[in-house]
């Protein structure tokens, strides 16, 4: 008897990478292995896998189950921002709010010197997209410096969609650049054409 499974084999394996010092990007099975998430020091999740519809963000305390001395928990960060519809009006206005309430926790955790976990549910996409807008709106990377950044420590696969955001991200902190952000969609898409 066959059980149809939604997830490719690749997100049933805890995938962690360290991006930055205090900055991590996983999939959802490291954000819920709680070997992982000791063995990395994570002290904080920002979880993006959440299901539509979900009222968010919500932020709540879970208790790790090891066997490590003394008690510690994870404070995790849910934020619904997978399918926010972009053909709506509201769609770049609600993610703009998903990002700065990312943003702010990202940088709650870092200047406590603590590490957070930023994970979806493969983490190929969404999460490396909300750290690469994070790194360019608080550590003023270009995007192309910041995918670059990520894709050397994690395999990314940022999906069109994403790359929109990005782009149009790009294209707001840095009107009149001089590269066109445009490029960036092509770059990626010749990465992808030689691996
Ligand atoms: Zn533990």
């Amino acid at each position: 008897r066959f059980i149809l499974c939604r997830y490719p084999k690749s997100w049933k394996l805890p995938v962690i990478s360290k991006v930055t010092d205090y900055i991590y990007v996983g999939n959802l099975n490291a954000a819920y292995n709680g070997r992982t998430l000791c063995r990395n020091n994570i002290d904080s999740i920002i979880d993006m896998s959440s299901v539509a519809g979900e009222p968010g963000p919500i932020l709540s305390l879970i208790p790790c189950t090891c066997s490590r001395g003394t008690r510690h928990s994870w404070s995790r960060l849910k934020v619904d921002i997978s399918d926010v519809p972009s053909a709506l009006g509201d769609g770049p206005a609600l993610k703009q709010r998903c990002f700065e309430d990312i943003n702010e926790c990202i940088n709650a955790s870092t200047e406590k010197r603590k590490r957070v976990l930023v994970h979806c549910r493969d983490g190929f996409s969404l999460a490396p997209t909300c750290i690469i807008q994070y790194l360019m709106v608080k550590q003023n990377m270009r995007l192309i410096a910041a995918y670059e950044l990520l894709r050397a420590k994690y395999p990314v696969n940022i999906r069109e969609c994403h790359q929109n955001v990005l782009v149009s991200l790009e294209r707001a902190l840095r009107p009149g650049g001089n590269v066109d952000p445009e490029c960036f969609k092509q770059a990626i898409s010749r990465k992808v054409a030689w691996t």
